[in-house]
């Protein structure tokens, strides 16, 4: 019916093993593409670009951006700024080096040790990361093992263990009345933002905070441990900001404000909101297993045993005493520069309507998977368009690529940019991240519901290493290896439901500035695979190529997604949003609130957001049928699309944390990674507060309102 092709694998013969079979290649192509009045020209243009990715190229880019250690504000984090920009350049992107001065910490000293109650040493540390046969941890530019944003001290006391160091899990010791004020907390990683466990600590006046990676998590009881497998050795260690990115990200002392060079230190905060006071180390199993097994006082319950070969303890309280641990940090705080490296193509319709494409670059050591297999592929979804430039293609957007530093330390980079870069965004009207892109081969994605179905359609036009399209593969579904013999069941469930699934947008990577700051409408894509050296010393080149990806198909595939995201959004006549799908997520979520309100007796009207909630999705009703139409005047219909994401931000942004100004996503203030829908409103009914959570479903109706009379604009 079209010139189009769904498939792109007839023109990479020479380059791939083509994995599609002819009956599969057979399937009919989509005769039309939200967004376009008639695909076929633009089909054309997107066969050129998803033939360009290359695997080869992608993984040297790889080999060379992991080839040191590369913290943000290092020496070897500028040489990949450099590297980054020149590919800009060869590929056609008037390029730039932005940098920021801004407030880091650098390890001098970090030490751990044990003592059991008769002063008996248990263990001394960090001990250094360690496997035989890795051919990258001995670099002496390996940092010693820290957490960001931790507190300096020296401090002795008394362990408690806290599982997981969420909400739960400290009132249950205080249930079991183990007081953790004065003690040092022992917390595994897992299931929340390490930087929320810190928070909690710190409210219920702990001194210090141990953070240790159990095997139960991502040892060798999830499978063979690198470098048999890709698990995390016993002496793996979890480096990580444990600043409070959930109050706000950045610059800790320039909320709102862009850390530029010019920026006058008296401008600056001080002292500044976002960062713990308490000291908090990571340390590996192998150095927690020595002060696990000296604990005493009661048994931990069943589900906070992890995979060490003894049975856990909370620790002592008020007895003969019990084993104490003995933490130092030494924390070097000074305000570096950082390098954003910023590549752009005009577009020759509506220059100002940018769209971003975004990635961060710094790593904690050499990040393979954690970021540069995000880079790698972002290089070539950047070859892929300077090859359409080459031929004299133009956008009629503004396309941005964006190369973030010192994301690890708390989204510095792209939040300084996007601080800087405000009135701007007001027209940007996607952000495209990627950040952990390839670990393995299951695809998977999180967007703002009005970016769902362009992601879905948009996946029906990439082949996959696995045969099919990515699309296919991903409705497929992808359970853990371990588990995919007993999912068939479940993947015929899944097979037979309407629609893969689209995560929400939380916190923990670069989009969160954008969407939630500045209202740009947000995806976030990756290829998920057993992980096991996350932020560790053996993310490194040598694991990648053993475990996630050892030919860079996914890396070739994860650069088609990405800049195919970006030159179909740049190039649509309709921007390609869907609101109704907005709409009815938010009426779910409004459901999902009542009931919790009316199951914590709170006595609440949410009658007016309700109303507001309709009149938002009658408007988004109206609004898709005139897109469908792409007919009239399309410039208008475009603004009054894009206005309406910033429709949905409020003014004094939410209660206690006003950087995020969304009103219907945050990250949670006690999850930090997974989002809280409608977050004033829920963590005001969280915290039974009838009077403040009122306040906030006022501000809700209006937020929706506006988002309704914005769509309405455009008839
Ligand atoms: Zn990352």
């Amino acid at each position: 019916m079209t010139l189009y092709k769904p498939f792109v694998c007839t023109f990479l013969l020479a380059l791939i093993s083509c994995p599609l079979g002819a009956q599969n290649a057979a399937q009919p192509a989509a005769p039309t593409v939200f967004g376009y009045r008639d695909f076929a020209a633009q089909a054309k243009i997107e066969e050129l670009f998803l033939a360009v990715p290359d695997a080869r190229l992608a993984g040297q880019h790889l080999k060379t951006l992991t080839s040191e250690p590369h913290l943000a504000s290092t020496p070897e984090d500028r040489k990949t700024a450099e590297y980054v920009a020149q590919k800009f350049r060869a590929a056609g992107l008037e390029t730039e080096i932005v940098p920021y001065r801004v407030l880091m910490n650098q390890p001098k000293v970090v030490r751990v040790e044990a003592r059991d109650p008769g002063g008996k040493l248990l263990m001394s540390g960090p001990t250094r990361e360690h496997v035989d046969g890795d051919p990258f941890q001995d670099n002496p530019r390996v940092a010693i093992p820290f957490n960001g944003s931790s507190g300096s001290g020296d401090v002795t006391a008394e362990v408690v263990y806290a599982n997981y160091g969420r909400l739960e899990d400290f009132d249950r010791l205080a249930q079991q009345h183990i007081d953790v004020r004065g003690k040092i907390v022992l917390i595994r990683y897992g299931a929340n933002f390490r930087g929320v466990k810190i928070y909690l600590a710190e409210q219920r006046g702990a001194v210090g905070v141990l953070l240790y990676s159990d095997p139960r998590d991502d040892g060798y009881s999830k499978g063979d441990v690198y470098p048999m497998g890709p698990w995390r050795p016993e002496t793996g260690i979890q480096y990580g900001s444990v600043q409070y990115i959930f109050k706000y990200p950045g610059d800790p002392e320039t909320p709102g404000v862009a850390s530029t060079l010019e920026l006058p230190d008296a401008a600056r905060l001080s002292p500044y909101g976002n960062a713990p006071h308490i000291i908090s180390i990571p340390i590996s199993s192998h150095d927690a297993a020595p002060i696990l097994h000296a604990l005493g006082g009661p048994k931990a319950p069943m589900e906070w045993q992890g995979a060490l070969p003894f049975h856990y303890h909370l620790g002592l309280t008020g007895g003969p005493g019990g084993v104490k641990v003995h933490l130092v940090s030494e924390q070097d705080f000074q305000r570096r520069i950082i390098w954003d490296v910023i590549g752009k193509v005009k577009g020759s319709e509506y220059p100002d309507e940018w769209v971003v494409v975004g990635n961060h670059r710094d790593a904690w050591i050499y990040g393979a998977v954690d970021p540069s297999s995000g880079t790698a592929a972002m290089l070539e979804a950047v070859h892929g368009v300077g090859a359409l430039l080459k031929q004299g293609w133009r956008p009629k957007r503004t396309i941005v690529f964006g190369s973030w530093d010192a994301e690890e330390e708390g989204l510095i980079g792209s939040t300084e940019w996007v601080e800087q870069n405000a009135a701007a965004m007001e027209h940007a009207v996607a952000y495209f991240n990627t950040d952990v892109a390839v670990a393995g081969s299951d695809f998977s994605a999180s967007a703002v519901p009005s970016l769902k179905q362009f992601l879905r359609e948009l996946t029906r036009s990439v082949s996959s290493p696995l045969g099919g399209t990515v699309y296919q593969q991903w409705r497929i579904g992808h359970p853990a290896r371990e588990e995919r013999a007993k999912a068939s069941e479940r993947r015929s469930e899944k097979t037979a439901s309407a629609e893969v699934e689209v995560g929400d947008l939380g916190s923990g990577s670069d989009f969160s500035p954008f969407f939630q700051h500045v209202g740009v409408p947000s995806t976030d894509i990756s290829s998920d695979g057993d992980y096991g050296v996350y932020h560790s010393v053996f993310d490194n080149y040598a694991w990648y190529t053993l475990n996630a990806d050892p030919n860079f198909v996914y890396l070739q595939e994860m650069a088609r997604v990405l800049g195919l995201e970006a030159v179909r959004m740049a190039d649509a006549d309709v921007l390609p949003y869907d609101y109704p799908a907005y709409a009815k997520a938010i009426s779910s979520y409004m459901e999902a609130a009542k009931a919790k309100a009316a199951d914590r007796r709170l006595d609440l009207d949410f009658g007016p957001a309700q109303t507001a909630a309709a009149r938002f999705s009658a408007a988004a009703e109206r609004a898709h049928g005139a897109q469908t139409a792409a007919s009239g005047d399309l410039a208008r219909l475009n603004l009054a699309l894009r206005q309406t994401e910033s429709a949905l931000l409020s003014e004094q942004g939410l209660p206690d944390r006003p950087w995020f100004r969304h009103t219907i996503y945050a990250p949670g203030e006690f999850t930090g990674y997974s989002a809280v829908v409608l977050p004033g409103v829920n963590e005001a009914i969280d915290a039974r507060d009838a009077r403040l959570a009122a306040q906030q479903l006022t501000v809700l109706t209006q937020a929706l309102d506006r988002a309704a009379r914005s769509l309405g604009s455009a008839f």
